[in-house]
């Protein structure tokens, strides 16, 4: 027999609903955050191999607070610029926004002391609201090399600082980042240049994101230098020479970092908890430019690819290979998921998790319970089938009993006596009419095997319905008169079929001995034929045990019995109907089944009637 294997399509159905469901997923809040916790851990995981090396923090600390107070604070920037002068630093980027006046004299100190050292860089803020850029007023405007702008974009879903935008634009004014204009400065670059995948500045380039998304493709991933940037007070550079020196060919970043005056306090993956000072950030940034040390954001189509591949290897894994080793390719696609992001992150590629980890789970898990489900119902029914064959060949061999147990008494009478001739030619008779039983009844279950296997052509002869019919009820009557059942034979179509008498007899006898079977006492059983619109109808109905709805529709199925038969007490196989079916159909007919639990059914076979030529 061929054994069909269980359909591979559902695998890949159940595949690309998995895939959708994890995609949509992936767009939830809770999935972006679980990413956001991810990437912060993997950055901690894989930090930067090189500390900061070029960038110091010049900190407008509580010192320098407590000694010249919010209203002197440009004296002492322009004292310590003073000092720095000498110690000719790379570039010095003033992230404050001196976009007022304040004390006369102060202001013009300090823009002479911005003019000395050139190379300073100036901040602008875009004003919340309004989207006006706040510049650096008129008097400071002109002593700066370069203005940038000093956003951080924290996430708007948990407020970290993980990125910051490239540039900003509003009001037909564009300003690089305060660390990019810094880069520029510190390697007298020329003005900074920008193509779709990168911006460049000098011989330092910025990877960018293909600009499908203009408000992504300006962002940079910043990766924090784990030990953080070197910080030296305002007022130590001002009061001890030797501080100067900390800052010698340093690029240098001038803020606020006192606890109490810093607004831009901003929370980092590295920062603990403890916030992390713009002015620092700003420097981080720096750094990374500096050493050419980026994360990329994988590409979009990317993810979806590596999703879509994951999914198809779990769906072909379950359609192909079978149960363990299913399951381990599941695991292994799982492990993939996890491990690429981990893989890719120390080569500077941002890989999502929770994409292709939510596919390769969720395919796997759903595949699973399929191959659960199916591989079970497949061992029930095979052991169903079993246990069904068990009888099938215990029923065959106790019908076969009977005929053989007959012969071979007879035999055994016959030549262990003398019996007269008379009585010697009813038992040969006997003999004779059990073996042709015999035979006709493994020629029978032969011929409906090999009909089932399409191995053997239907005979075709002309036979009328009526004698099988006759020959039948004549051959139940005995098992009907046991059970003092009225077997009644109603009107009878004269009509002809085209087919298999023997194997038409055994199934018109099939349905007689089950109505009687399944009938009790002194009931009635009633066999009848009708032509109706060129079909012959052989009806056998009963009153007997009847079957609802539900067993109705696996009538027919080979080793199948009713609950109702089996507590009835009659034995059976569950093979005869099937059979019949089988024969019906080879006929070009159909058998049809109605029935009413615990008053009676009525079974029909539908034959086309031959007509005459
Ligand atoms: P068997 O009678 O050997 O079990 P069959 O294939 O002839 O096998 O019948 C299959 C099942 O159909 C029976 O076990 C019984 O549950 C149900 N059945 C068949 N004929 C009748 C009937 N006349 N009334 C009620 N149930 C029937």
């Amino acid at each position: 027999m061929k054994q069909k294997g269980p359909p591979r399509l559902p695998y890949y159905i159940i595949g690309a609903l998995s895939m959708m469901l994890a995609l949509a997923a992936g767009w939830t809040r809770l999935a972006v955050q679980i990413d956001n916790y991810h990437y912060d851990w993997t950055l901690k995981l894989y930090p930067p191999v090189k500390p900061a090396q070029d960038a110091v923090v010049l900190a407008i600390d509580d010192l320098t607070y407590r000694k010249y107070t919010q209203r002197h604070m440009r004296r002492a920037m322009a004292l310590g610029l003073e000092r720095l002068t000498h110690a000719q630093p790379k570039a010095v980027a003033i992230d404050l926004i001196l976009s007022e006046k304040s004390e006369d004299a102060e202001d013009q100190e300090l823009a002479a002391a911005m003019k000395k050292i050139s190379k300073v860089v100036l901040s602008a803020d875009l004003v919340p609201g309004s989207g006006d850029w706040e510049e650096p007023y008129g008097l400071f405007a002109p002593a700066a090399a370069a203005v940038g702008h000093v956003h951080a974009e924290p996430d708007t879903y948990d407020g970290v600082s993980r990125y910051i935008p490239l540039w900003k634009a509003a009001h037909g004014t564009r300003h690089w980042a305060l660390a990019l204009e810094a880069a520029r400065m510190a390697t007298n670059a020329g003005p900074i240049g920008e193509s779709p995948s990168e911006v460049t500045i000098g011989k330092l380039s910025i990877p960018i994101r293909a600009p499908r998304n203009p408000e992504k493709m300006r962002l940079m991933y910043v990766r924090y230098r784990p030990r953080g940037i070197e910080h030296v007070s305002l007022q130590d550079l001002i009061e001890k020479p030797g501080a100067a020196e900390r800052l010698r060919n340093k690029v240098v970043f001038l803020g606020v970092t006192s606890q109490s005056m810093a607004r831009d306090r901003l929370v980092t993956p590295n920062s603990a908890g403890t916030p992390m000072t713009g002015v620092e950030i700003h420097a981080h940034v720096y750094e990374a430019v500096a050493q050419q040390d980026y994360l990329r954001q994988a590409r979009d189509y990317l993810v979806l690819l590596t999703c879509i591949l994951l999914t198809l290897m779990t769906a072909t894994g379950f359609a192909l290979v079978n149960n363990w080793q299913s399951y381990a390719i599941a695991a292994v696609q799982i492990a993939i998921a996890h491990a690429l992001p981990h893989f890719l992150f120390p080569r500077g590629i941002f890989f999502p998790l929770m994409a292709p980890a939510a596919c390769a789970w969720l395919t796997g898990i759903c595949c699973s319970a399929y191959l659960y489900f199916v591989v079970r119902k497949q061992l029930n029914r095979s052991e169903a089938d079993r246990t069904r064959y068990q009888q099938a060949i215990h029923f065959v061999s106790h019908e076969m009993k009977s005929p053989l147990t007959a012969i071979q008494g007879s035999s055994e009478l016959m030549s262990r006596y003398n019996l007269s001739e008379e009585k010697r030619k009813q038992i040969a008779g006997m003999i004779n009419s059990e073996s042709k039983r015999l035979a006709r009844m493994i020629q029978t279950f032969l011929d409906v095997e090999r009909l089932g296997e399409g191995q053997m052509d239907l005979k075709r002869e002309p036979f009328c319905m009526q004698d099988v019919v006759i020959v039948c009820v004549e051959r139940a009557r005995p098992l009907a008169e046991r059970k003092k059942i009225d077997l009644h034979v109603g009107e009878l179509s004269p009509d002809d079929v085209s087919g298999d008498r023997e194997l038409m007899e055994y199934a018109v006898y099939n349905l007689l001995s089950n109505a009687v079977k399944y009938s009790p006492q002194e009931t009635k059983v009633d066999v009848a034929t009708r032509t109706v619109n060129g079909q012959l109808m052989v009806s056998v109905s009963d009153q007997g045990i009847g079957m609802d709805d539900r067993e109705l529709k696996k009538i027919g199925t080979r080793f199948y019995r009713t609950e109702r038969a089996e507590k009835s007490g009659e034995t059976g196989t569950g093979i005869g109907l099937s059979i019949v079916s089988q024969i019906v159909q080879h006929h070009g007919g159909k058998l049809d089944v109605s029935s009413v639990p615990g008053k009676g059914s009525c079974f029909t076979i539908v034959v086309p009637v031959l007509v005459a030529k």
